[in-house]
């Protein structure tokens, strides 16, 4: 095996990833709560495996070729291999760094040569097959010695891991007193054999007041990058967080006096929306397969069925260890270089998890369906391709401005106020180095942008250092949450075009400060102190 880089250049690229170690607190769980937990670590180490073997064809071969690495350039090659489940660099477009062809765009889902032509052509010509060919959950190969396409279930690909998955998962539910969860945990590893899913979704959205939770199956299609059609392997296995979950009900109690707050005009406020969809707090147990490969999830949004989804809606999920360690690690280093000194003190955890409370309550407020050439539309429709970028700007300035309100309500503790502002700043430049166009970074982007633009962040060019002005600025979050929530009130596709690209891209000045940044990490290596244990 060749290594497509020099040693140095290997190195500074893990570099990026900082070793944490997620804890685990044995003193947390009882003793039933401790046997289910092994066996639902072991089932998540399944799903590990089959990552591994979904994410590139060799995978698993070329990490038994690197256990026991002899060379410097062999451990090197060891540890990234296993930060990026394969020979592709994560964070850099899926470049190879170990000498093999290019990556095949749609992973191992489909024969390698298959074009995304060709696979649009065989199902105009098999109709009877496009459910099976869509599926989530089925991989595409050729019948032996001929052209013939054929869709395999995953239940069937992958037979022998899901037998053992199932088997675990049953285990693992004899061992939970929750009815709900058991229930989840029995249906999933049904699932795993019938290849039917939508149950236990259904199951899982149902999971109440259970400590210990699990998210364990193909969700994501991220990995497919040829159709987006194939879901991937994963697990997360979770502690849920009693307090934050307390502060979320009382948040959730102030959802009417929040919208009645918003700064626009009552005609575009929308009180027709029903409950906020749940919102889980948690502390991360354990995760494997797609979700530990790069970077690392802070919070997952599931199930991606419609067909649950209509029924049940969805449920958002928050690791806050998680956060904790990102916050650690990246955020307050950013923050000691970015920020003016006399501003650090108010930069904190408290700050910046309440942020991403407030950030995914606020995209249940403002305008859902508008009025849009005679008929009722939802937003989202009439900003097309826009939508994603405004939506993540709306709910970032509403994340602080209801933080605001909430404090002055006393709902929130008094310190939010300056740490907000000013944790929020620190924040847009963390989130910035992944890259401005994707829809969280371009958001935190704009918000900064406009913010500097009214005056509410200054920049001292001599110190290279942003602050925020602390009188002024709650005006100017005000007002840009007015303008946001008017270019979606309205839907106005062109205005909300050119605030995009007004306020969406990086200045000379923001530049200079992100380039002192290099050094610090980009993200987490999660090292699991649950596997002391198993
Ligand atoms: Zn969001």
């Amino acid at each position: 095996m060749k290594a497509a880089l020099d040693d140095a250049t290997l190195e500074k690229k893990i570099a990026r990833y900082v070793p944490v170690r997620i804890e685990f607190d044995r003193g947390r769980f009882d003793d039933r709560e401790y046997e289910a937990l092994k066996y639902l670590v072991a089932a998540s180490r399944v799903m590990d495996e089959l990552f591994w073997k979904q994410a590139f064809r060799k995978g698993v071969e070329y990490r038994r070729r690197l256990e026991d690495p002899q060379t410097k350039t062999e451990r090197l090659l060891a540890h990234y291999l296993k930060i990026n489940y394969g020979p592709y660099d994560r964070l850099d477009n899926m470049q190879a760094f170990i000498e093999t062809g290019p990556r095949p765009r749609g992973a191992t889902f489909y024969p390698e040569d298959l074009t995304k032509e060709q696979f649009e052509a065989w199902i105009e010509k098999h109709p009877s097959d496009k459910a099976t060919f869509q599926s989530w959950f089925t991989v595409i190969r050729r019948k032996p010695d001929s052209k013939e396409l054929v869709a395999i279930p995953y239940s069937s690909h992958y037979r022998d891991e899901l037998k053992k998955a199932a088997e675990l998962l049953n285990k693992a539910a004899g061992c939970v007193d929750n009815e709900s969860f058991a229930k989840f945990l029995k249906s999933r590893a049904a699932a795993f054999l019938s290849n039917e899913y939508t149950q236990s979704d259904m199951d899982w959205m149902d999971v109440k007041d259970s400590r210990i939770e699990a998210t364990i199956g193909p969700y994501e299609v991220y990995e497919d990058h040829l159709l987006n059609y194939k879901a991937a392997f994963e697990s997360f296995i979770t502690l849920r967080d009693a307090e934050q979950s307390a502060k979320l009900s009382k948040v959730a109690a102030y959802l009417t006096s929040m919208e009645k707050n918003l700064p626009i005009p009552d005609e575009n406020k929308n009180f027709e929306r029903g409950q906020m969809s749940p919102i889980v707090v948690a502390d991360l147990i354990y995760s494997a397969g797609d979700t530990r490969a790069g970077v690392q999830t802070l919070a997952f949004n599931l199930p991606n069925d419609e067909v649950v989804r209509e029924k049940k809606g969805s449920k958002k999920v928050m690791l806050k260890n998680v956060s904790q360690a990102k916050f650690d690690k990246i955020l307050t280093p950013i923050a000691a270089r970015v920020l003016d000194e006399k501003q650090l003190e108010h930069v904190s955890f408290d700050s910046y998890f309440n942020h991403t409370l407030m950030h995914e309550v606020s995209h249940g407020l403002g305008p859902g369906r508008i009025m849009h050439e005679g008929e009722k539309v939802p937003v989202n429709l009439v900003l097309g391709e826009l939508y994603s970028s405004i939506e993540e700007a709306k709910a970032d300035v509403l994340g602080l401005y209801n933080t605001l309100f909430l404090v002055s309500e006393g709902v929130l503790d008094e310190k939010l106020r300056e740490g907000a502002l000013v944790t929020f700043l620190a924040g847009v430049f963390r989130s910035v180095r992944f890259g401005i166009h994707e829809a969280h970074g371009r958001a935190n982007l704009m918000a900064f942008n406009y913010m500097v633009d009214k005056g509410g962040y200054l920049f001292d060019p001599h110190e290279k250092r942003y602050s925020v002005d602390l009188e002024k600025a709650p005006a100017v979050v005000r007002e840009l949450a007015r303008e946001i929530l008017m270019l979606q009130a309205l839907g106005d596709y062109p205005k909300t075009k050119a605030f995009i690209e007004r306020y969406g891209s990086m200045s000379d000045n923001m530049r200079a400060v992100i380039a002192t940044l290099a050094d610090i990490p980009v993200d987490i290596e999660p090292l699991f102190g649950v596997e002391d244990e198993f």
